[in-house]
């Protein structure tokens, strides 16, 4: 299997280039931030437990978080692997998923990180905002969501540069260029 993570901070353009990559090479595409919004507007019991802490722009807890990507991994038996988006944004996470890949004789592939200074992040942010709604792309919840990428999720980077799995691509500029960059890496396997 090919099993790929983007990796990057809100904003950085994951959710675009997740879409570019699934369309080019049949990947099935996982996204927690998709999960746990459907969850929510399907208000199951897992959208209710979740809700509060992400319209709060905080980070869910990692078993409730590992054990939801697991599931959905378990239902795409058979597939050529994954784009996981948005996960794993923990080093407990990571390691969970490396454990995990590891049951099913799998393992990942490498780790593509859109790398894009705050200024940046904070100017798509605000044009999201007015496109899409998301409650927690408000600039109070915005700024929760930054705080928790620089103190919990950028300690997964040096946990997969130590696999030597890390490869950062320069996620600021026009798509199509960037989605060239991210190509580059993905055809190397
Ligand atoms: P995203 O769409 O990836 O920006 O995710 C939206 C929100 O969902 C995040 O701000 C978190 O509250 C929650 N979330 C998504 N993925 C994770 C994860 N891997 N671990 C913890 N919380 C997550």
């Amino acid at each position: 299997m090919l099993n790929f993570v983007l990796f990057g901070p809100p904003g950085a353009g994951k959710g675009t280039q997740s879409q570019k990559l699934i369309d080019r090479y049949q990947l099935i595409h996982i996204s927690t931030g998709d999960l746990f919004r459907d969850h929510i507007s399907k208000q199951t019991s897992l959208g209710k437990q979740v809700s509060a802490l992400i319209a709060d722009g905080q980070l869910v807890p990692d078993a409730i978080t590992i054990a939801m990507l697991e599931e959905e991994v378990e239902k795409n038996p058979g597939t050529k692997g994954f784009i996981f988006d948005g996960f794993p944004r923990t080093v407990a996470q990571a390691a969970a998923l490396d454990t995990f890949l590891e049951s099913k004789g799998s393992a990942i592939t490498a780790v593509i990180a859109l790398d894009v200074d705050q200024e940046e992040l904070t100017k798509r942010i605000a044009e999201r905002q007015k496109l899409t709604n998301r409650v927690d792309d408000q600039a109070d919840k915005l700024q929760k969501r930054i705080e928790e990428y620089f103190n919990k999720t950028i300690h997964v980077l040096p946990y997969y540069e130590a696999q030597h799995k890390l490869s950062k691509v320069n996620g600021i500029g026009d798509i199509d260029a960037i989605f060239a960059e991210l190509c580059k890496v993905v055809d190397q396997f």
